[in-house]
C-alpha cells in the first residue's frame, strides 16, 4: 500500500532518465543501439545481436524511474517533467535543485542549457531559458505579482573543489561557512535579469566563458560542475532558489571518448562529489538521515537547498544509446537509481 512516507519521497525527488539519437560519429562506425525505452518509465539495456566484445557478459537488464525518455523527445517536453513541477516551489519559500549526471556527450549540457550558439542545425532552449520564462510569467501571474520579486541570477563552476565565476572572468571564489552554518561563495556575482532575453545573453556570456582560458577547453569543461541559479528576491531577503546543474562528466580513466586521460585529483574529486551528492539527494527523501555536506565543495553549496523544508529535486540521467558506451551507460543507470 502507498504510504504517506512514499508520497512525501515521490515528492521530494524525481529521477529520470534521458536518451540521445545515435550520433553521426556513432553511425558511421555502425555501432548498435543497445537502449530502448519501451514504456514512459522503462530503461532496457539489450544484449546485442552482433557481439562486439565477447569477453564482456551483457544480461538484459531492465530499470524503472519516475520517467524515461526516448531519444525523439524533445529538450521542451523533458523540461515539462522534470524542472517545470519544481518552478512554484520556488515562488513558495523554497529551494529546487535539477541535476543533470551522465558521461561526457550523453547530452547533459543539451538538456540544461540547449544549444544556443547558433551555428548547429538544430538551434534550441535548454532547461535554463525554460525555467526562466515559466519564472517571469508566474511573477507577472496573478497568484504571485503582490509578492513583489525580483529575479537574480548566479552562473559559477566547481573544477577540483574550486569555485570559479563565469559572470566575472572566472575569478576564483572562497567558500566559507559562518557561525550559523550557512554556506556562502564569497564575491559571487549576482545579476538582475528582466525578462527572458537578459537570461540568454548571461547563459551565452557564462558559456563563453566556461570555455575560455585553459588549455584544453574540452577536456575542463566535462570535468568540472557548471551551476546555474534563478534567485527570487524581495529587498535583500531571500524568497527562494532554483539552482540547475550541469554535472561534470561521470566517466573515468582513459576513456575513448575523452580527449584526454583524466588526471588523478580530477577523478578523486568527481568521485567525492558524486557521492557525497548521491546521499544527500537520499537524506532529502528521509528524516533524520545523515548528510554529507561538507565532503564536497558541490554539496557545501548546495547545502541551503538541501535541509530546508521545503526543498525538491529532479535528477536527469543521460545516457548514449551505443554499445561503446555500455559500460558508461550501466554506470549510470546503476546511480540514478539508487538516488531514487
Ligand atoms: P555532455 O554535456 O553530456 O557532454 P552534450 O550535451 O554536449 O553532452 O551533447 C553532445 C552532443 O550530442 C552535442 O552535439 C548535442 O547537441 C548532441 N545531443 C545530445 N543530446 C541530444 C538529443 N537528445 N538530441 C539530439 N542531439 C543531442
Ligand atoms: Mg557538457
Amino acid at each position: 500500500p502507498l504510504q504517506m512516507s512514499d508520497l512525501n519521497k515521490e515528492h521530494r525527488i524525481c529521477v529520470c532518465v534521458r536518451k540521445r539519437p545515435l550520433n553521426e560519429k556513432e553511425l558511421l562506425v555502425k555501432d548498435l543501439d543497445i537502449v530502448t525505452i519501451p514504456n514512459k518509465d522503462l530503461v532496457m539495456v539489450h544484449e546485442p545481436k552482433q557481439r562486439v566484445d565477447l569477453s564482456r557478459h551483457l544480461e538484459n537488464q531492465t530499470y524503472r524511474f519516475d520517467y524515461a525518455f526516448d531519444d525523439i523527445t524533445t529538450n521542451e517536453m523533458v523540461y515539462r517533467f522534470t524542472a517545470r513541477p519544481l518552478v512554484e516551489t520556488i515562488f513558495e519559500r523554497g529551494k529546487a535543485t535539477c541535476f543533470a549526471y551522465g558521461q561526457t556527450g550523453s547530452g547533459k549540457t543539451h538538456t540544461m542549457g540547449g544549444d544556443l550558439s547558433g551555428n548547429s542545425q538544430d538551434c534550441s532552449n535548454g532547461i535554463y531559458v525554460f525555467a526562466a520564462q515559466d519564472i517571469f510569467l508566474l511573477l507577472k501571474g496573478p497568484k504571485y505579482r503582490d509578492l513583489d520579486l525580483q529575479v537574480y541570477v548566479t552562473f559559477f563552476e566547481i573544477y577540483i573543489g574550486k569555485v570559479f565565476d563565469l559572470l566575472n572572468h572566472k575569478a576564483r571564489l572562497r567558500v566559507l561557512q559562518d557561525q550559523n552554518h550557512l554556506v556562502q561563495v564569497v564575491g559571487l556575482q549576482e545579476q538582475e535579469v528582466k525578462c527572458t532575453e537578459d537570461v540568454l545573453k548571461i547563459i551565452t556570456l557564462g558559456n563563453s566563458c566556461r570555455a575560455s582560458g585553459q588549455t584544453s577547453a574540452n577536456a575542463h569543461s566535462s570535468r568540472s560542475h557548471a551551476i546555474f541559479q534563478i534567485i527570487l528576491r524581495r529587498g535583500r531577503e531571500m524568497h527562494g532558489k532554483f539552482s540547475l546543474i550541469d554535472l561534470a562528466g561521470n566517466e573515468r580513466g582513459a576513456d575513448a571518448i575523452s580527449a584526454h586521460r583524466w588526471t588523478w585529483q580530477e577523478g578523486i574529486e568527481i568521485n567525492k562529489s558524486v557521492l557525497a551528492l548521491k546521499e544527500c539527494i537520499r537524506a532529502l527523501g528521509r528524516k533524520k538521515a545523515h548528510t554529507p555536506f561538507r565532503d564536497s565543495t558541490l554539496t557545501q553549496v548546495l547545502k541551503d537547498s538541501f535541509i530546508g523544508e521545503n526543498s525538491r529535486t529532479c535528477m536527469i540521467a543521460t545516457i548514449s544509446p551505443g554499445m561503446a558506451s555500455c559500460e558508461n551507460t550501466l554506470n549510470t543507470l546503476r546511480y540514478a537509481n539508487r538516488v531514487k
